[in-house]
């Protein structure tokens, strides 16, 4: 399958095995994933998604609206689906208390300041206990036939594994968080030492002792955010 569909896969699988409620994707773009989630995340009741760019959001999301078969063959449990326009660089209360944030092909969008400011309000702010990040791995690059630069025009990094890494490190350090870190887009012997086509960092939260000065935020209503799209199955 193209690359695109093993990193949703690779969510897919993720939310399978841990069958986290509720799951908010950053930088969902034309809602590809969450409709993905919404067919094969079970067990999911909350998912929420957020792109600066409404227009690439609204080309799809009238297909959430359920359909008559969604009323044949009724869900075993409650779902609701919310797209918001928003920056996730700005903290939002919308985005607090999630099981899983996934951070999809977003980071290499983002100026390194932007990054910068997306760290604090990702692991700071929104504090979800797992997170899903993928994002190029430049270590592979030399293997791409013809390429040129980065991998798309808009891209403002990509990180080699040592840099990713580096950057994964420090949020695990001043937010409390334990990493793993993967990939999709293997290549065969003998090109493994260049690692992942696209590189992948799983973050999970510690247990937080009672006394611990983090603070942990519940949902609430937007104040930055602006809901674009809301539906209850
Ligand atoms: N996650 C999707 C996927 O894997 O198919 C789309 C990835 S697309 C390459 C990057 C997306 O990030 C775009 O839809 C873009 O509008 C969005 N984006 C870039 N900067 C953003 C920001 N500051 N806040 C919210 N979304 C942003």
């Amino acid at each position: 399958p193209p690359l695109f569909m093993q990193r949703y896969q690779f969510v897919v699988d993720f939310v399978q095995k841990y069958e986290p409620k509720k799951v908010l994707d950053l930088g969902c773009a034309e809602c590809r994933l969450l409709e993905k989630l919404k067919y094969h995340g079970n067990g999911v009741e909350l998912l929420v998604g957020v792109d600066k760019d409404s227009s690439a959001m609204r080309t799809r999301m009238y297909s959430f609206a359920p359909l008559s078969s969604d009323y044949l063959q009724p869900r075993t449990g409650p779902l609701a689906i919310e797209l918001y326009e928003g920056s996730v660089t700005q903290p939002d209360p919308s985005t607090c208390g999630f099981d899983l944030v996934t951070c999809i092909e977003l980071i290499e969008h983002l100026h390194l300041e932007e990054v910068e400011m997306f760290s604090e309000v990702l692991f700071g702010f929104m504090a979800p206990s797992a997170v899903i990040v993928s994002t190029p791995n430049a270590d592979y690059n030399p293997l791409l036939p013809g390429l040129v630069g980065f991998r798309h025009p808009d891209h403002k990094f990509e990180w080699s594994r040592e840099q990713f890494q580096l950057w994964a490190l420090r949020q695990c350090e001043v937010f409390g968080y334990t990493v793993n870190f993967t990939g999709v887009g293997a290549l065969a012997e003998p090109h493994t030492d260049v690692g992942f086509c696209s590189q992948i960092a799983v973050f999970n939260q510690d247990p937080s002792p009672q006394d611990s000065a983090v603070q942990y935020r519940s949902r609430e209503e937007p104040t930055v955010y602006r809901l674009l799209y809301s539906v209850v199955y």
